[in-house]
């Protein structure tokens, strides 16, 4: 027996028509695609019309297990992606213990079996511990299931460290995933360096900081061969960098959160006593930049949209401005943001939208996924475009509370959620 979805409309994501189809799922494998599929003898579910999508993949999530539990755990994690649509997502190794060796790429394996509402893909440590002074063994990294190295949460400072881990990284073709910040240049900064810094007297983190680190890691990719994948993308600079290094034919690919296309650095002037819901690194920048990151989504520059997702405790962003930890969550809310803020607007088509979530990061990553089609593994996102609901922290199945986006009303919720066959959110 398996699960017939009736009454669907399925995504072209060529054509971006919406076409009726029935789907059979039969285990963890998409059966049959078709106009009508007879329900007798399976399971069947009518979607009253809604969009059927592939399921999302995020390539960028801190689900904070092992070691800050308090923040997030790889059970309450997935499920916030399989809420918010998402059948995969790659998770970040600044845990404590940071994901630096095999046994811990084996460890997200294993939890995420048990525990996981989605696929959970690892990456492993450039460095040690991320402390930037001595390499991963990153070979065994990617033999125990890493999917890319990197450092995310700091910078890789050292020039020839980052030269070496891009060597090895291109001998083993596995991305070199880089969180772009010269620390020396966003010192002790809590925002973006610009006027809104000036005026309420906080310390600010240049756009430089990032772009010049991008500037060096494209040269270094250049030498070495590497596929850099450059993070959470958020200056101007930048966008321009990512476009020179692929108009040079570079592996050089890119992703950006639904906060750095929306947002504006006003925020933090708007709120009271610099609530610490509004910080994030990269800080979210100036208009020209939003305007730089949008054009560079719309242009291709930019592959991908990643959330980002970063949970801290309510105690933790309670803190001082100055002194709260950096990070949104994100992965409940992404994709209706962006359908209600760019598609619902005009400024983007569904389908090409939908790419930036599916088979772009497929693609880019060379993860089977991404694509609906007989034969392939069952991963759908089945979304509601017509109903309006407001962002509610009591909905949220993260443990995070920390988004700046509370109380916005949006559409483009999944409704039902599938990974590799199994329903792993169903809402309404
Ligand atoms: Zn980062």
């Amino acid at each position: 027996m398996g699960l017939v979805l009736k009454n669907g409309r399925l995504l072209n994501l060529e054509t971006g028509e919406l076409q009726a189809t029935d789907i059979l799922i039969a285990g963890d494998r998409i059966e049959a695609v078709a106009e009508q599929i007879e329900a007798s003898g399976h399971e069947a579910i009518d979607l009253q019309g809604k969009a059927i999508l592939p399921g999302f993949l995020d390539m960028h999530v801190h689900l904070r297990q092992p070691g800050f539990e308090a923040k997030e755990t790889i059970e309450t994690g997935t499920a916030a992606a399989a809420r918010g649509g998402f059948t995969t997502v790659a998770c970040m190794p600044n845990t404590r213990p940071v994901i630096d060796s095999p046994e811990l790429i084996g460890y997200i394996y294993e939890t995420t079996a048990k525990e996981g509402s989605c696929t959970v893909l690892p990456y492993g440590a450039i460095t040690k511990g991320e402390l930037g002074e001595e390499l991963t063994d990153i070979a065994a990294l990617k033999a125990a299931g890493a999917i890319g190295i990197t450092d995310d949460g700091v910078g890789v400072q050292s020039s020839s460290m980052m030269r070496e881990a891009m060597r090895i990284a291109a001998s083993l073709d596995l991305p070199v995933v880089i969180h772009s910040e010269d620390e020396d240049l966003a010192k002790d900064g809590c925002m973006n360096e610009g006027v809104v810094s000036k005026r309420l007297g906080l310390p600010g983190i240049p756009g430089l900081a990032e772009s010049v680190m991008i500037a060096r890691d494209i040269l270094l990719a250049e030498e070495t061969g590497a596929h850099l994948h450059v993070c959470h993308i958020s200056d101007a600079w930048s966008v321009d960098l990512v476009r020179y290094a692929k108009s040079r034919g570079l592996k050089v690919t890119a992703e950006v959160t639904p906060h750095h296309l929306l947002l504006t650095e006003e925020i933090i002037d708007r709120t009271d006593a610099q609530d610490a819901n509004m910080k994030v690194n990269p800080p979210i920048r100036t208009e020209k930049d939003r305007q730089a990151c949008l054009r560079g989504l719309l242009d291709g520059t930019i592959d991908m949209v990643a959330t980002d997702h970063a949970p801290h405790t309510e105690e933790e962003k309670k803190r001082p401005f100055q002194t709260a930890p950096f990070g949104f969550v994100g992965l409940e809310i992404a994709f209706p943001l962006l359908y209600t803020e760019l598609v619902e607007t005009g400024q983007i088509a569904l389908h090409e939208l939908v790419k930036k979530f599916t088979i772009n990061p497929a693609n880019v990553f060379k993860i089977d996924r991404g694509v609906i089609a007989v034969g392939n593994v069952a991963d759908l996102t089945i979304v509601d475009l017509e109903a309006e609901r407001t962002v509610t922290v009591e909905e949220f199945k993260t443990k995070g509370r920390n988004t700046p986006f509370l109380g916005k009303k949006i559409k483009g919720w999944s409704v039902l959620t599938i990974n590799q066959g199994r329903i792993t959110y169903r809402g309404n």
